[in-house]
């Protein structure tokens, strides 16, 4: 039989390749950055169209390139970084593979301007698809500009496999960020679409990270440092009390290089225990110096992962030292400098009492105590009781939360057409059995006939329990009015009419340019569900109405946890830009487990529950409810 292995022609290994470098326009960024970096350069300039997809530039004043090597660079294995395996071991550079550029010229279409210092022309060599097309003498500044323009021309499904732009622009901007925040020598600027998104001149660690997360920042940080033989250690954490819901800004840097350590993190936590509340996350950026021979970088093909030879003694050193930070600064809060008052009002919530919900026993439930309560409280809370979809509730503070909870549904007694809580109740459950083909029909249709209303009882704050005619429903609080809101938030994005407060004096909010950047892309969706927003530029975010269902004090979480939620793409991202904002909105604002309802509440609730379209299930696809029946009762009682 013949032979038939054969070498795969250059460009098609390349392309193979290349797959492993190059991911998403992300991966293009760090490359062409991380190289400037290493060229020596002090300033270097990101400009990025469609988030990267359509054209990625890095331009540096860097060493630059003579035309053989500006020739060779494209080559598979070509680095002027390391010469032998020796090297590899005590690395000074990014890079040192040799592939990033041969990579992407693989993929994509690529032009080189670049010229040495010091000579009088420079040399322009465009590729496509890994062959060069084009190489002559050009004019051009000293230092490289490589720019490479529709990623994975070459590869379509590579392509399509790319997640919106808002979410390859969030990659784009993670991977500058690591880089500017490794390098605060270094001028950096970003162009995204003709916006400067950033621009950060050469400063310090500290003025950097103010510069790229807002000014609002600088007041957060508590410095960490720490000098010992086998690691140098600076950089600063954020005050306890502004660790968040979810994960923000953690950065580790070793060696001046982003990296990811599960097990460093879990040290920065375990300094953390204790002061903070459970669940939320500490901010930190720790820059950890270490002797390049005792570390491996080489383990990970994207290089954010890293080997220490002493990982124990790295993690009981970074342990201790931001405890004994942390202890300083609380004997010390002159580390506070630069303090703007105002700027802390955004975060205000943060630092408010904690609202310890008192435990609600309802044992003899009397629905006309609660229309009782309703003429006290109705006619002030009135307006704000039941506006717009069902489910929506009004509240000043978080805090009166469960004030809120109680008017708003012993508000529903005061429409004039109800006379009672029941009817209102009863009206509602009769719009789900008179729906067609739904999975709750017969849930409700079993309801035992001839009762008034149905009893609820909310179990340990976090079930509500109710009867059917086969037996009882046990529901979820916190999932099931998830998927009430949720529903509610896609319909007023679908239909985009939404009831919209006007606010008496608007809301300016402090984000960082990228976390602006981020609600723009948003700003539509979220006009469509009532936010009014008059200026969204730079670092501030002026609101002058807002969603109806919502409460004023209630905006900077929402704001806030949305930002998390496209950043960490959760849910996921593959969903579609409403639905990701559905599900972050109904998430926040769903009522808690460990809230306490009263009875009206709770009826409205499972109600509106089995009002939605897809009842069983919350936005994040769990479980809402159960149903237990008397037979399955009666098994247990063999
Ligand atoms: P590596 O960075 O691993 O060496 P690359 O493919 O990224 O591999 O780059 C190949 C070589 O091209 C580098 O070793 C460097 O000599 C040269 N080079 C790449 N980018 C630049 C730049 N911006 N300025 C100067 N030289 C560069
Ligand atoms: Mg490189």
């Amino acid at each position: 039989m013949a032979d038939i292995i054969q070498l795969l022609p250059d460009h098609v290994a390349n392309q193979i390749a290349a797959g492993e470098v190059v991911q998403r326009p992300a991966s293009v960024v760090k490359e062409l950055i991380e190289n400037a970096v290493d060229a020596g350069a002090t300033e270097i300039k990101l400009i990025a169209k469609d988030s990267g997809k359509t054209l990625i530039q890095v331009v540096d004043n860097g060493g630059g390139m003579s035309p053989t090597d500006a020739r060779l660079s494209f080559e598979r294995h070509a680095t002027s970084k390391i010469r032998a395996a020796e090297d590899l071991f005590r690395l000074g550079t990014k890079g040192f593979r040799g592939e990033a550029l041969a990579s992407i010229a693989a993929i994509a279409h690529v032009e080189m301007n670049t010229r040495q210092q010091g000579e009088e022309v420079g040399t322009r060599i465009r590729m496509e698809g890994g062959k060069i097309v084009d190489q002559e003498v050009t004019v051009t500044p000293e230092g490289t500009s490589i720019a490479v323009k529709n990623l994975f021309f070459n590869i379509p499904a590579r392509r399509n496999f790319l997640k919106s732009n808002q979410v390859e622009l969030r990659h784009v901007i993670d991977e500058f960020q690591r880089v500017a925040l490794a390098h605060p020598d270094i001028q950096f600027e970003m162009y995204h679409n003709g916006n400067d998104l950033f621009s950060l001149p050469a400063s310090n660690y500290r003025q950097r990270v103010v510069n790229i997360f807002g000014s609002k920042t600088n007041e957060k940080l508590v410095p960490v440092e720490e000098n010992t033989e086998v690691l140098k250690l600076s950089g600063f954490v954020y005050k306890p009390q502004h660790a968040r819901k979810s994960r923000g800004e953690q950065f580790f840097f070793v060696n001046n290089r982003f990296i990811k350590s599960p097990y460093l993190h879990h040290a920065v936590l375990s300094a953390f225990e204790g002061l903070i509340k459970e669940q939320t996350h500490p901010g930190y950026f720790l820059y950890l110096d270490v002797d390049p021979t005792t570390v491996d970088i080489n383990i990970h093909p994207t290089k954010t992962e890293i080997k220490f030879d002493d990982e124990h003694t790295l993690y009981a050193i970074l342990r201790s030292a931001i405890k004994h930070s942390l202890g300083q600064f609380n004997i010390a809060p002159v580390l506070d400098f630069d303090k703007d008052a105002g700027l802390e009002t955004p975060y205000d919530y943060k630092d408010k009492p904690i609202h310890v919900p008192t435990i609600e026993v309802d044992s003899d439930f009397n629905p006309f105590r609660d229309e009782e309560e309703t003429k006290i409280s109705g006619s002030e809370k009135k307006e704000t009781a039941y506006r717009g979809g069902k489910t929506s509730w009004q509240g000043s503070s978080r805090q009166e939360k469960r004030a809120d909870w109680e008017s708003l549904y012993v508000g529903l007694g005061d429409k004039p057409d109800s006379p009672d809580n029941f009817s209102s109740v009863e009206i509602e459950s009769d719009e789900v059995a008179g729906t067609e083909g739904k999975p709750t029909e017969r849930l409700f249709d079993d309801r035992e006939s001839g009762e008034p209303s149905f009893n609820t009882y909310q179990l340990h704050k976090k079930y509500i329990v109710t009867t059917i005619k086969s037996g009882m429903v046990i529901i979820d609080q916190h999932r099931a009015h998830q998927r009430v809101l949720y529903e509610q938030f896609l319909r007023q994005m679908t239909v985009k009419e939404s009831i919209s407060q006007q606010l008496l004096f608007p809301i300016v909010l402090h984000y960082s340019p990228s976390d602006t950047a981020l609600l723009k892309e948003l700003r539509e969706t979220l006009e469509f569900i009532g936010f009014a927003i008059a200026k969204l530029q730079g670092e501030e975010i002026e609101i002058t109405g807002i969603p109806a269902s919502i409460s004023e004090s209630e905006v900077s979480m929402i704001l806030e946890q949305l930002i998390a939620d496209f950043k960490d793409e959760i849910p996921d991202s593959s969903f579609s830009q409403s639905d990701r904002l559905a599900k972050s909105l109904s998430k926040t604002l769903a009522v808690r487990t460990g809230e306490p309802l009263n009875v009206a509440s709770q009826e409205v609730l499972v109600n509106n529950l089995f009002a939605c379209k897809e009842p069983t299930r919350s936005p994040f696809n769990r479980p809402t409810y159960i149903t237990i029946t008397v037979e399955d009762l009666e098994k247990k009682f063999l």
